[in-house]
């Protein structure tokens, strides 16, 4: 029996384990080896995923599971993605999908955001916390690899309202070589899938010599998906199997973003403190509507919020947002 959430199609039958290792056969079915069990639950500012155009301000309850269906070469995050889920269940809590929904809110969360790991890993779990968490008003984002079949990617629009996806290139080969993924034709599938109805915002991570010669190429793809697509260009620093990898210059960067701009007038520029490439400016008339604060490694925060309804307060101009700006709960912790 194969697998049908993701684009590997594993063959299940029997004792098998994926890719993923997260999912078997059993009565004839498909199931999660390790529903409910979760391997983080924080609370983040919704800048820090990065989310820049969705709920600005708010604040998130973090949740993450293990597995990953990618081997990616620099993973930042190898021992939950990677490590064998059975040897992690002594560092999981198991919650119900009540539970969590609970969490957050005794948290003051406005939303629930899935980041760790890969979501499609969690798909029955999540789809479970995903009509909890309806019937208490939270909102429900994830950061995915995007490698899902067109069923599963129906299941997660269904789950989630909006999705940061990583395009770690716009070339098969590179996927092949750092990832393992065959071909990167289902995520530009599922990135226009995605967009024509979620919010999306999406994540390319740089790495000298290796992709940073594509970048105007993914901008005109993202611009073809959506003109007002969100486009976070990370500086890659490398972990796991690349550490070794020099980190890539900001001085070169910043005249090809520069160009990706004029087709993607929302791309930002991440992981360098004092990045002024992390505020939003009004496409019509320059003002800076939107003023955040990079820490770098994904410690951004909201500064000013100077939309009015979701409009530059000059020209008026209307800047593409999901939801307008959220304040933050001090209330609780
Ligand atoms: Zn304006």
């Amino acid at each position: 029996m194969r697998c049908n959430y993701c684009e590997w199609r594993c063959e299940l039958s029997g004792s098998k384990y994926g890719i993923c290792k997260m999912y078997h056969e059993q009565d004839g079915e498909i199931q999660e080896r390790f529903p409910y069990q979760w391997s983080t639950y924080t609370v983040s500012h919704i800048e820090s995923f990065p989310f820049y155009h969705a709920y600005p301000g708010s604040k998130s309850l973090a949740i993450g599971t293990v597995g990953c269906n990618f081997d990616c070469q620099y993973c930042s995050n190898a021992f939950i993605a990677k490590g064998e889920p059975d040897t992690l269940l002594e560092h999981l809590f198991y919650l119900t999908p009540e539970k969590v929904v609970k969490l957050a809110l005794q948290t003051g969360c406005h939303n629930i955001v899935f980041n760790v790991n890969e979501p499609t890993v969690s798909i029955p779990s999540l789809l479970e916390l995903s009509r909890a968490a309806r019937q208490e008003g939270l909102a429900m984002g994830c950061l995915t690899n995007g490698y899902t079949t067109d069923e599963a990617t129906e299941l997660l629009a269904s789950a989630f309202s909006f999705f940061n996806i990583s395009l770690k290139s716009i070339s098969s080969d590179f996927y092949r070589k750092y990832t393992r993924a065959p071909n990167v034709e289902p995520i530009l599938r599922n990135i226009k899938r995605l967009a024509a109805n979620s919010h999306v915002e999406v994540v390319t991570p740089v790495v000298p010599n290796v992709n940073d010669h594509e970048l105007l190429e993914i901008a005109r793809f993202l611009s073809s998906a959506n003109p007002d697509m969100v486009w976070h260009v990370f500086r890659l620093l490398p972990e796991y199997k690349m550490k070794e990898l020099r980190y890539p210059s900001i001085e070169a960067l910043i005249p090809v973003l520069e160009e990706a701009r004029q087709l993607l007038p929302y791309t930002y520029f991440h992981n360098f403190v004092g990045s002024d490439w992390v505020n939003t400016e009004c496409t019509e008339c320059g003002t800076v509507v939107i003023e955040r604060l990079s820490l770098g490694c994904g410690g951004d925060r909201l500064i000013s919020f100077d939309c009015q309804d979701n409009s530059c307060p000059e020209c008026g101009h209307r800047i593409p947002m999901l939801g307008g700006k959220i304040e933050w709960n001090q209330e609780v912790v």
